[in-house]
């Protein structure tokens, strides 16, 4: 639509649900998303999935945090372990909506629908983890702070724990005012009242809570310990359900940790395969080698070529089960690929003499001898060959595979019903 070519993951949708290019900024995205949210408001006879779609949208792209992994890892990403159910995030689109028109122009809509228990906001975390701790697993300790419910009071906010309906709304929160349009029509406007901020109610000076001053919560050091598991991919959501900011009236948020894969300086991960780089001397490419190369787990694998095998430069081989665990399954293990670049010697690194005398050059020495009780310390390795065409077919079937798999787990996860019992 707006000639962004398409990436891995489709993360341009939302923009065309709003009708904005990827560069729009968050004004534009309210400006839009207000138009597009009137006209298809089912009050007003819109497409309630349409609306909902909207809503949605500008819920992930108006929330910075969340509007960066949707550009990064589209959709999907925004979905895992979220749950909410359907279109991940489970906020009301009412809710959404009605915030930002701080109650809207829309005579009788708003008001039928009662008072409902709001779902509080997840927070997102980016979580950085080197790929040390997603081959061994990890837990990492981590102090966040939040809103809880003051304890004195419970959240009521007053010492006797009552409250006076707010004389400015008569309770209800809402001011309902009526203006001219022209041409006879008038316009009936909802808006959040201004004595009480909406909750209705109004706390008498003498009665306010002394801890809160009325303030109904407080803010609390938590202390989290995050779980990395074992396979555990970049992108992977870890999600602390209802630990987010507490507020009265309010179902708690969750706290969501977004894994971030630092780059590793020697393995990189390809799914449940790594790779490694590594450069070996003509001479060995020409006459064998073998080194040790210590793995994500500190552990020593003893590499070495076949007997009587020449490596030519950009060959892989691979390792089988040396590659990362498989998260939930971490006993099963991926390949681990070894990319070799050779290394010739430089122009003028020989002498005529010695050119002539090649054979005797290439049969003696590798870039580095093992003494024998490196090699003790080692564990012996298979090297196979591998066509890396095949490898990559093969690794994305995989993951399409696994991804059906935690989509089936998400349907049956407890956490989609306690949404759908909350939003009713
Ligand atoms: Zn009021
Ligand atoms: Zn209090």
């Amino acid at each position: 639509m707006f000639g962004y070519g398409q990436r891995k993951s489709d993360n341009t949708k939302y923009y065309e649900v709003l009708g904005v290019p990827k560069t729009a900024s968050a004004d534009e995205m309210k400006k839009a998303y207000k138009k597009a949210a009137i006209k298809n408001h089912p009050d007003k006879g819109g497409d309630p999935e349409k609306f909902k779609e909207l809503s949605h949208a500008y819920e992930v792209l108006s929330d910075p945090e969340k509007r960066e992994i949707y550009d990064q890892y589209g959709e999907d990403a925004l979905k895992e372990g979220m749950g909410g159910g359907g279109g991940g995030g489970g906020h009301n689109p009412f809710d959404l909506f009605e915030s930002l028109f701080n109650g809207g122009s829309f005579g009788g809509g708003g008001s039928s629908r009662g008072r409902r228990q709001k779902r509080g906001e997840d927070v997102v975390h980016a979580l950085k983890v080197s790929l040390e701790d997603l081959y061994n697993g990890t837990t990492k300790k981590l102090s966040l702070s939040r809103n809880v419910l003051c304890s004195k009071c419970k959240g009521k906010g007053s010492k006797s724990g009552n409250s006076g309906k707010c004389y400015g709304c008569q309770g209800s929160g809402m001011k309902i005012t009526t203006r001219q349009i022209g041409m006879g029509m008038i316009q009936q406007m909802q808006q959040i009242c201004n004595d009480c901020r909406g909750s209705g109610e109004v706390i008498n000076e003498k009665d306010k809570c002394p801890q809160c001053k009325g303030k109904k919560v407080a803010q609390e050091k938590k202390a989290v310990e995050v779980h990395v598991e074992k396979g555990m991919q970049h992108g992977q959501k870890i999600v602390f359900e209802g630990q987010a900011d507490e507020a009265p009236d309010t179902v708690t948020g969750d706290i969501v940790f977004v894994l971030q894969l630092k780059n590793h300086p020697k393995f990189e991960r390809k799914h449940d395969d790594l790779l490694v780089e590594h450069t070996i001397t003509l001479t060995e490419a020409l006459c064998g080698f073998q080194f040790a190369l210590t793995h994500l787990d500190g552990r020593q694998l003893l590499i070495k070529s076949n007997p009587g095998e020449i490596i030519k430069p950009g060959q892989y081989k691979a390792i089988n089960d040396e590659g990362m665990p498989q998260h939930n399954r971490p006993f099963m293990k991926g390949k681990l690929y070894i990319h070799f670049n050779v290394e010739f010697p430089e122009s003028g690194a020989m002498s005529s003499e010695q050119c002539r005398t090649i054979e005797t050059i290439l049969s003696t020495g590798s870039k580095k001898q093992l003494t024998e009780m490196e090699i003790d310390e080692c564990e012996e390795t298979t090297l196979h060959d591998v066509n890396m065409a095949e490898e990559d077919m093969r690794r994305k079937h995989q993951q399409q595979q696994q991804r059906y798999e935690a989509y089936d787990e998400d349907e049956e996860g407890p956490s989609t019903q306690n949404v759908q019992c909350a939003q009713q």
